[in-house]
């Protein structure tokens, strides 16, 4: 715990949901957490709760690569290494198939797979001198499964395990480690928009009887993110109370 204390993490779509209870279950373990949003009131909104922990918010849109950039640079400046990556972000533009615009498919894969694999490529190399590292990515029971009217969004996060994987092989000699955490269904505004009959429906598939919390996911990522699972790497944690197994 002790040496968790020091350990900077980079939470990516914190303003809400998921991602903010990610961030802030980092941060009440001892993290300095650092929570991307995509506006300047989201970050100030993030940053007033993670600041009481020596955190902060910042304003980053994850298709930006110069934003990218220069967040990591200010991070290595001010906070002096980056020990934890998380890739929380993500987006959805639902539509069958027959439907899906070209722009449907990619503004998901671009913010969902290709933003992802941006941010992990930028974390390697000072998690490489640090010899240390955990990078984890959010992907979605979707992945495994499939949804109708989901194909962009399935495609992403099942292309997000595999790249998970392959970072795995390529990183574990240098003692960084690359996860992903899938959820189930899950209560937050991204699920919120659904038609009650589809909420509904989508219960029923679940044997514990009901949508998860972002706290679930965040204590899985916290897991995968401390010490003792240093030795778990290129596994993807399902969350979905039994509905995908
Ligand atoms: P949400 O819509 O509440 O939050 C998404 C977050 O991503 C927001 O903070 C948003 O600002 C941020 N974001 C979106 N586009 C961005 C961009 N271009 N740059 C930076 N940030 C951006 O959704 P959530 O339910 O909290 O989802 C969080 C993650 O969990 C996503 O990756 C989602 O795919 C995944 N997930 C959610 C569920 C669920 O049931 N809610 C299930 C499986 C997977």
């Amino acid at each position: 715990m002790t040496e968790q204390k020091k350990q900077v993490a980079l939470v990516t779509g914190a303003s809400r949901g998921i991602g903010a209870a990610i961030a802030l279950e980092l941060a009440e373990r001892g993290y300095t957490v650092i929570g991307t949003a995509t506006t300047d009131a989201g970050a100030a909104r993030i940053g007033e709760t993670l600041a009481a922990k020596g955190g902060r918010g910042v304003n980053l849109n994850v298709n930006d690569a110069a934003g990218v950039d220069a967040l990591l640079d200010d991070i290595l400046k001010t906070d002096g290494g980056l020990h934890v990556l998380v890739n929380n972000a993500g987006i959805t533009r639902d539509t069958l198939a027959m439907r899906m615009k070209d722009d449907d498919w990619s503004a998901v894969i671009d913010t969902n797979l290709q933003a992802v694999f941006r941010l992990s490529r930028a974390a390697i190399r000072p998690m490489m001198k640090q010899r240390f590292g955990r990078i984890i990515s959010v992907t979605s029971v979707v992945g495994a499964m499939g949804n109708a009217g989901q194909a962009n969004y399935a495609a992403a996060k099942a292309g997000v395990a595999g790249m998970s994987r392959a970072l795995a092989r390529e990183l574990g000699s240098r003692g960084i480690t690359v996860n992903c955490v899938a959820p189930g269904f899950i209560a937050t505004d991204m699920t919120s928009v659904l038609p009650e009959e589809q909420k509904k429906a989508l219960t029923s598939q679940i044997p514990m009887g009901d949508l998860g919390k972002p706290s679930d996911i965040a204590h899985a990522v916290a897991f995968l993110a401390s010490e003792g699972a240093g030795y778990i790497t290129g596994h993807e944690l399902h969350v979905n109370g039994g509905m995908y197994m």
